[in-house]
């Protein structure tokens, strides 16, 4: 079978997304019992043994989701060009037998990768605003630091699917000095977002370098952490990284979860560490076509959040990347989520819809529209019910100034008063 074949077979028939058996999922537990039945709990907890024992084989993955001989000559052809790498924590999330199951939609190669051929390589042009290599500074105050292209799972919808060809790297302690470098010759840096492939692949001691590096540059206020960890082997974030970051403060963490059935109680217990930890955890999720593009699916995901207390902050447009098109969505869809959303849950639950616009343009946030008119003077909206009121808009009244050292203060007038004329010895010109 080549690609070519695939696709077409793939267009004479679109692969069907129904479960194989009425059987209900296996439990984590049971999961675990049945294909990992000698490994310890001490191993089961040990974020090092479920990294070297990831699934990175249609082979390997064969002993745990039922695959037809042609299924698995389908998926090789998928994971030479898109390579797979799944944690078992992960795999123990999956309803095996059901091919539309949202976690395993999210690990699990799909001939869909390659028989689409819209969307691009790098749509978000992070290579070209790359100022040394692996440091990203398009906007004027925050910078991207690349650290790796090493994640502990290959999402299917990662937007730096195009890393994946190069294989596993992590920058050199004389490229990462490079970056630092960079950083502490431009003050403007109040912001650093440490980024990947996943930065918590590095061991705790090489991350504490980086960070602590970042600290002793006066001008860099923040530093952020952008991590799949927490969901994918919430093992990973264990005592001694929680101790290591608490010394470098404020650290902020977004991770990414996508569906409730990735709030398990070790992943809420992650997100319990780090915020003991000091380091505030928001969730920045991808809208993805059979994944979470319900209202349902998005309540339930955003109020499992706030129970781990973690904000959900983004809901991003799936980027345009090439091998990702069947999780798209039109934008219609994210804003009915939003609009189902709004006033029927707290604001607290409800993320920031954005696109990051292709090209390096930026976010824009996208909102379902309130605002039926609105003049000078007047707005007329409706709310989530339907209902329309009419809101004056009022007008912007000058601030009052500070006096001038040795003048006589105006008197504070009523709102909607003007005064003609003021004489210190007379108040009789101010009238309304
Ligand atoms: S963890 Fe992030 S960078 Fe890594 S594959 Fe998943 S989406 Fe891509």
């Amino acid at each position: 079978m080549t690609e070519e074949s695939l696709i077409a077979e793939d267009k004479a028939e679109p692969p069907s997304c129904s479960p194989e058996a009425d059987e209900p999922p296996l439990s984590p537990s049971v999961f675990r019992r049945k294909f990992y039945p000698d490994v310890s709990d001490a191993q089961w907890n040990d974020w090092r043994w479920h990294f070297r024992n990831r699934i990175t084989s249609v082979e390997d993955l064969s002993r745990f989701i039922p695959l037809t001989v042609k299924e698995r000559t389908r998926l090789k052809l998928v994971s030479a060009r898109f390579p797979l790498a799944v944690t078992p924590y992960y795999l123990s999330l999956m309803d095996l037998d059901d091919p539309c199951d949202p976690v395993r939609l999210q690990a699990v190669p799909s001939s869909l990768e390659v028989a689409a051929g819209a969307g691009h390589e790098d749509p978000l042009a992070e290579e070209r605003d790359s100022v040394v290599p692996g440091l990203v500074h398009r906007y004027p105050d925050r910078v991207l630091m690349v650290l790796t292209d090493i994640c502990a799972m290959l999402c299917r919808h990662c937007t730096r699917k195009r890393e994946w060809h190069h294989g596993g790297w992590i920058h050199t302690p004389a490229e990462i000095e490079r970056m630092l470098d960079y950083i502490r010759r431009t003050p403007q840096v109040r912001d650093v977002i440490i980024s990947g492939g996943d930065p918590l692949t590095l061991s705790t001691p090489q991350l504490e370098k980086v960070l602590s590096a970042l600290r002793q540059i006066p001008h860099v206020e923040i530093i952020r952490i952008g991590t799949r960890f927490p969901v994918v082997l919430p093992q990973r974030i264990d005592e001694e990284l929680c101790a290591m970051l608490s010394k470098y403060g404020p650290i902020w963490l977004n991770t990414h979860f996508n569906h409730p059935n990735e709030i398990t109680p070790e992943a809420a217990g992650a997100c319990d560490r780090l915020l003991r930890a000091g380091v505030q955890v928001n969730n920045q999720s991808v809208l993805l076509r059979g994944v979470n593009d319900t209202v349902d699916t998005q309540l339930k995901l955003c109020h499992g959040l706030l129970r781990a207390k973690v904000r959900p902050y983004y809901l991003f447009q799936c980027d345009q990347v090439q091998g990702t098109e069947y999780f798209w969505t039109p934008v219609e869809v994210g804003l009915r989520i939003i609009e189902g959303m709004r006033g029927h849950t707290s604001g607290l639950a409800i993320p920031n819809y954005v696109i990051d616009l292709p090209d390096g343009r930026g976010k824009i946030p996208l909102t379902p529209n309130y605002v039926l008119t609105r003049t000078d003077h007047e707005l007329v909206v409706r709310n989530y019910e339907g209902h329309i009121s009419h809101f004056t808009n009022p007008k912007s009244a000058p601030l009052p100034r500070k006096p001038k050292v040795g003048v006589t203060a105006p008197p504070q007038l009523p709102f909607g008063w003007t005064v003609t004329e003021v004489k210190n010895e007379d108040r009789a010109g101010i009238r309304p």
